[in-house]
């Protein structure tokens, strides 16, 4: 997982502090232990690779001033829910080794974390907007929302709602909620929205309420839509940080106006670059590949995300995956972790196949791991067939024995003769036996000591080339 980021890191070049004006006070809350951070995924789909370095920078953002790392799930679209993709999100946070300390699961005080589960708050929240004077209900129908659309669409504008019921009466609102007209609750948007700083993207400004509708708030089936429940969340919730995507930077406006409306204070945001399959983050002094949790934790530096863009390479991954496997086979702990894993691959791979079960010995699979790291990318390397000589024992058809050239055939009878007469002493040094072996070589006329070595792989391991 650490080789994700990594990765990430690998392909995003430093560039310039974009911290402004709130510098001192953003770096007096993180200071004073009261950061609370947030990954607030729509069980929608699986964890992709954007969502699970979202979670990353907030995990590290969390552990760096010791502060809180929460997973909010974000389950308000019942309509796009995908069974058992909020539990994955939590299974893979997990897995990745950024667990978060508040969560649908685990709970905590400020739960419950499933927006599903809050529908309570935002009801609460939508008619104190609505007593104020911030947002109003809105009757349209489907159909001339449709119509709207389309009449935008045919004068090349982009569409957007009218806002018309802003100004029904009292009594005609009354009226139709007597009548259990359906509808919605939308958000009055006010122009005037002040300019923000994000932590990332410095100053930005955008008047939303020149170029939008009023937003729904709360929908027919009386959920609320993202905007109102990740303000009332957030608000709620203590979250004091804000680091998502620059994808949702469009939306921090409303959500600002929101937060003045309810008479909140927002958080800071810091919106990271999008990972777009093509887009990464940075945050780090240097690109060093191969850092531990600990370090990545000790060297981040918020300053240092950029807005910069960068191209991930895929081929790189599995480099990366050698150097982390490597770290992990020279740590005992993690090492055991390994072997136990790779003991129970091999009986799956090779069930019966496995006639000496010494190989399934923590001593024999850890020499393995020893000897192999820093030549294979992940464990799995060494299930293939190039490796099944490292399990199972090679056999061989009657064709194929019958096919060796004679010279072969005599070359093997000898290097048999050869063990034989070394057989019983000590574990023989690998100096000692490539001594002998190339006597034997030379003994036998015409034999180059590879032809013989040739000979002994394939008896060995029914391999004509050594694994690179
Ligand atoms: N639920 C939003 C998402 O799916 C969260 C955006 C945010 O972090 O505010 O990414």
């Amino acid at each position: 997982m650490i080789m994700l980021l990594s990765w990430f890191l690998h392909f995003s070049s430093p560039s310039r502090c974009l911290l402004l004006k709130t510098c001192d006070e953003v770096d007096h809350h993180r200071e004073h232990g009261e950061v609370r951070v947030r990954f607030a995924p729509s069980p929608t789909g699986f964890l992709h690779l954007g969502g699970l370095r979202t979670a990353l920078y907030n995990y590290i953002y969390a552990k760096k001033y010791g502060g809180s790392f929460i997973l909010r799930m974000e389950d308000t679209d019942q309509s796009r829910l995908v069974p058992g993709a909020a539990e994955s999100i939590e299974d893979m946070l997990e897995w990745a080794g950024i667990p978060p300390g508040e969560s649908p699961r685990r709970g905590g005080e400020y739960g419950p974390y499933l927006q599903s589960q809050r529908l309570a708050l935002y009801t609460q929240a939508a008619d104190s907007l609505v007593q104020t004077g911030n947002a109003y209900h809105c009757f349209c129908s489907q159909q001339r929302l449709e119509l709207l659309k389309r009449e935008a669409l045919r004068s090349g504008q982009t569409p957007r709602y009218d806002n018309r019921c802003r100004h029904l009466r009292p009594d005609q609102v009354e009226e139709k909620l007597d009548q259990d007209v359906p509808h919605v609750i939308r958000f009055r948007l006010e122009s005037g929205v002040e300019p923000f700083n994000d932590l990332v993207f410095g100053w930005n400004r955008h008047e939303v309420a020149q170029v939008e509708g009023d937003p729904v708030v709360i929908k027919a089936d009386g959920f609320p839509t993202y905007h109102l429940a990740n303000v009332v969340d957030d608000h709620l919730m203590k979250v004091s940080h804000v680091l998502r995507g620059s994808e949702w930077l469009i939306s921090t406006p409303k959500h600002l106006l929101l937060y003045r409306a309810l008479g909140w204070k927002p958080p800071y945001w810091e919106e990271g670059p999008a990972l777009l399959t093509t887009h990464c983050g940075s945050g780090f002094n240097s690109n060093r590949v191969g850092r531990k949790m600990e370090e990545l934790i000790a060297e981040f530096n918020p300053s240092k995300i950029t807005t910069h863009s960068a191209l991930l390479d895929l081929d790189k991954l599995p480099e990366f995956n050698k150097i982390h496997l490597q770290q992990r086979i020279d740590d005992a702990e993690q090492r055991d972790w390994l072997v136990r894993d790779l003991q129970g691959r091999i009986q799956e791979v090779y069930g019966t196949q496995v006639q000496d079960q010494d190989v399934l010995r923590p001593d024999y699979i850890t020499r393995v791991l020893h000897l192999r790291k820093g030549h294979i990318s992940s464990v799995s390397d060494l299930l293939s067939s190039e490796y099944s000589y490292l399990w199972v024992r090679p056999s061989f058809s009657d064709q194929q024995m019958a096919a060796l050239s004679s010279e072969t055939q005599h070359i093997a009878t000898l290097v048999i003769r050869l063990m034989e007469g070394l057989r019983g002493g000590e574990e023989l040094a690998v100096d000692q036996l490539s001594g002998e072996l190339k006597t034997l070589a030379k003994k036998t006329s015409n034999t180059k000591y590879r032809e013989v070595m040739k000979i002994i792989r394939l008896a060995l391991s029914g391999l004509q080339q050594v694994p690179v």
